[in-house]
């Protein structure tokens, strides 16, 4: 039996609004990824480069650039994001060995897709300071 997120689908569509971003896509449906959950506001899929034995990416429908060009209308949006990431960590089986939520914002912190994103990691024990 598969597991949830095994096999790359299309999301169901909706929410998508900026055609030059790769995560509109994959929420529009246009390309697939390994989805772990969808809902109204937000889905899940694996990165497709993992960095642990679990790498969820956890984005709003909407297209918002960064956490920086967050607005007061987001706040419910954004704690969902990390109500679900505290779902999944459940889910895939890293809540009782831990887990780290990471949201890089802008050059310095290295973010390579400008479309908000919470990324879920676990699975291994990890170093501090992060590179
Ligand atoms: P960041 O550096 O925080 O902007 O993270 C962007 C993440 O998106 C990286 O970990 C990439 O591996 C991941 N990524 C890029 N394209 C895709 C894709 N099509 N499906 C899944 N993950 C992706
Ligand atoms: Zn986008």
């Amino acid at each position: 039996m598969s597991k949830c997120g095994d096999t790359p689908v299309l999301a169901k569509g909706g929410g998508g609004v900026n055609k030059d971003c790769i995560f509109c896509k994959i929420v529009a449906g246009e390309i697939p990824a390994r989805i772990v959950h969808e809902d109204e506001l937000a889905i899940a899929f694996h990165d497709i480069q993992p960095q642990a034995p679990v790498h969820v990416l956890i984005i709003p429908r909407r297209h918002l650039p960064a956490i920086s060009q967050m607005e007061p209308a987001d706040r419910e949006m954004v704690g969902h994001l990390h109500w679900l990431a505290r779902e999944l960590a459940v889910s895939l089986g890293v809540a009782e060995t831990g887990y780290r939520l990471v949201i890089n914002n802008g050059r310095d912190a290295n973010q390579t897709v400008g479309h908000l994103h919470l990324h879920l990691l676990g699975g291994r024990a990890m170093g501090w300071p992060p590179g």
